[in-house]
């Protein structure tokens, strides 16, 4: 899947953040966990998110709510597991497996103007949604490399749940425009203040 999703349009459509190398990243990002009451942005905007992620996903119906949050939490249970050194729980790896394995899939062979290349062809006849079982392989694909692995992040703002992937290893905002600039205008603002005296 070498299509990818800018953030400036998921930012666009109201999502914050978005436009990770992994859709399965971007789906645990369509919930905001550190803010109370958390907000899940796929409420009222679900159709949006899909049709951004379009080009790198299987066609199809677009999934059911309920088993897209389900989808979400085991991607996300796992993820923070990863991140903090932990084994995924159990319930995780079975919700994963069974999402993955619920459209099987094929290489297939395309003849193209550029020579030949290997598409995907997914299974649904068999029952299932293709697009929850791709995001589900990304995510074992990712989860199971451990050099991809290692670098799953947690933004630096305490005040932020969203979760990415640092491929440069000096990335530690979510977005440089969002919580990388709040960081900035902080510490602007700390040098601004006097020093008190005495
Ligand atoms: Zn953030």
């Amino acid at each position: 899947m070498s299509v990818s999703v800018s953030l400036g349009a998921m930012q666009d459509a109201g999502f914050p953040m978005g436009g990770e190398p992994s859709v399965a990243i971007d789906l645990v990002d369509t919930v905001m966990l550190a803010v109370d009451p958390s907000v899940d942005l796929l409420e009222d905007r679900a159709a949006t998110w899909w049709k951004l992620q379009e080009a790198r996903l299987p066609g199809g119906e677009t999934p059911p709510g309920v088993a897209v949050r389900r989808l979400r939490g085991a991607i996300r249970s796992a993820f923070e597991a990863r991140i903090e050194g932990r084994a995924p729980s159990a319930s995780a790896v079975e919700d994963l497996n069974s999402f993955a394995a619920s459209v099987p899939s094929s290489p297939r062979l395309e003849v193209g103007p550029e020579g030949l290349r290997a598409a995907t062809r997914w299974h649904p006849e068999y029952g299932g949604n293709a697009k929850l079982a791709a995001i589900a392989c990304e995510a074992v694909l990712l989860l199971s490399d451990p050099d991809r692995a290692a670098r799953l992040r947690h933004c630096a703002n305490p005040r932020c749940s969203m979760i990415f992937l640092a491929e440069n290893s000096r990335r530690v905002w979510c977005t440089a425009n969002i919580c990388g600039n709040r960081a900035r205008v902080a510490r602007h603002q700390r040098r601004q203040r006097p020093a008190k005296q005495g």
